[in-house]
């Protein structure tokens, strides 16, 4: 697989170089070289096969013989293995597709499972020097970085998160481990945190001397693991309903919908998309105005889309020009804290227990959705990460899973910083 780098074209590279770096010169995104599509006849067969067959065939397909065939369906198997995602019906026309039955209730498992596991590889049969991911986490990917890397050899993971800004319980999840993983609770927002991540890649003293790397979603690997269960979300709609799908996005930094678009180049045949945001709005008004004006991240109920700057976006909009599609025809929409709120509670009604950034998904499916169409919501978080909030919104108890009770009372092992790349730089390289 080859591919290049969105701010300079000249640098071009392949998977193996691109998972370990992360981003590019001039902390260029790197994006494929050739979008392949698969003919009709072999997406039925695709989705006639099991999970994890079908998303090794269609990794294997977009990597090409880099990693050895056996070694690859090996990764995606050790890293897939865990409860696959449901399709739950809310309404005659609207599902949602559930991807948080993962080991940290969230879709992100399977980017960041598949990446480490390829990562690992990769390294091992490399110079196996020690590898520093440096991540910043808005909620969830912090979770499913530091459990999917968590006792590797010659990996240390350093995640970086806005202090006081992601529920207690998202917290926990990853602050509690220790062993290879290091946490820091920035006294600043998760744009700060991502920027921190940046300007760490423009610093090459820093960037050999610790083997730099980063699990956050400008790593290509996360998304092409993630075009995998766009796959699994039309395996298990009924024939006759696949013509017509449209699917919403809950949308942070636009890995997600970046991966379900890479889907439909591919091949698959989803009519159209979603970016549903919260209060951050950036790409809802660009779409609406044509400027690209971030404002100052907002703390919402939806956390975990907290974010301004959106980090995919140029990838969007290349696939966008090198496809020929039309901008215009990318549905998007943004939701206030207040029709969260109230969504969730019809959700209830309807007899569904969500959460906040599903639910934001869902309000605006509902609203664009046409009559012949069948709508799709991602579910990309279990409901109990965000206890307290859905607790108090829809006043029931929710039960805690096994994972979040087993951490819930452990101590937090974060250090505190503020947003201060001198500090970060001294900090990575003493650890
Ligand atoms: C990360 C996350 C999102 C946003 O996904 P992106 O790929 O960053 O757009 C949405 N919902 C939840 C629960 C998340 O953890």
């Amino acid at each position: 697989m080859k591919l290049y780098n969105l701010k300079d074209k000249n640098e071009k590279v392949n998977f193996s170089k691109a998972i370990k770096l992360g981003l590019g010169r001039k902390q260029g995104l790197f994006f494929p070289v050739d979008l392949p599509k698969i003919n009709i006849k072999e997406i039925e067969k695709l989705l006639k096969m099991d999970f994890i067959t079908r998303s090794s065939n269609i990794l294997e397909y977009l990597i090409g013989d880099e990693i050895d065939k056996y070694e690859l369906h090996n990764h995606v198997k050790k890293a897939f293995l865990f409860s696959p995602p449901k399709l739950v019906k809310i309404t005659n026309n609207i599902a949602c597709f559930e991807l948080f039955h993962g080991p940290t209730l969230a879709f992100k498992d399977f980017g960041a499972r598949f990446m480490a596991h390829v990562l690992s590889y990769l390294n091992q049969n490399g110079n196996n020097k020690i590898i520093t991911v440096l991540t910043a986490t808005s909620g969830d990917t912090g979770a499913a970085v530091a459990h999917a890397f968590y006792g590797m050899k010659n990996i240390r993971v350093v995640i970086l998160y806005p202090k006081g800004k992601i529920s207690e319980l998202q917290e926990k999840l990853f602050c509690t481990l220790g062993k290879n993983i290091k946490t820091i609770a920035i006294n600043g927002s998760f744009d700060e945190c991502q920027q921190l991540v940046k300007k760490c890649f423009n610093d090459e003293i820093l960037k050999n001397n610790i083997g730099l790397n980063s699990a956050n979603s400008i790593n290509i690997s996360r998304l092409l693991a993630q075009i995998c269960y766009y796959f699994e979300a039309f395996a298990l709609i009924a024939p006759e309903k696949r013509k017509k799908i449209v699917i919403s996005v809950p949308c942070g930094n636009f890995g997600n919908l970046t991966a379900g678009l890479l889907a439909k180049s591919l091949g698959l045949s989803i009519t159209s998309f979603i970016a549903s945001t919260n209060a951050n709005d950036t790409v809802p008004r660009f779409l609406r105005t044509g400027q690209w004006k971030p404002n100052p991240t907002i703390s919402t109920i939806s956390n975990a889309m907290d974010i301004s700057q959106p980090n995919n976006w140029p990838r969007v909009e290349e696939l966008f020009y090198r496809k020929k599609w039309d901008l215009k025809k990318l549905g998007f929409g943004s939701v206030s804290d207040y029709d969260t709120k109230n969504t969730l509670l019809e959700l209830k009604k309807l007899g569904y227990i969500s959460e906040p950034h599903a639910a934001i998904a869902y309000k605006l499916l509902k609203n664009q959705l046409k009559d012949n169409q069948f709508g799709l919501f991602l579910g990309t978080a279990h409901p109990a990460k965000f206890k307290k909030t859905v607790e108090n919104i829809l006043d029931i108890t929710l039960p805690l899973p096994k994972i979040l009770a087993d951490r819930a009372d452990l101590p937090l092992l974060s250090y505190n910083m503020l947003p201060n790349f001198s500090k970060l730089r001294k900090f990575l390289l003493d650890i």
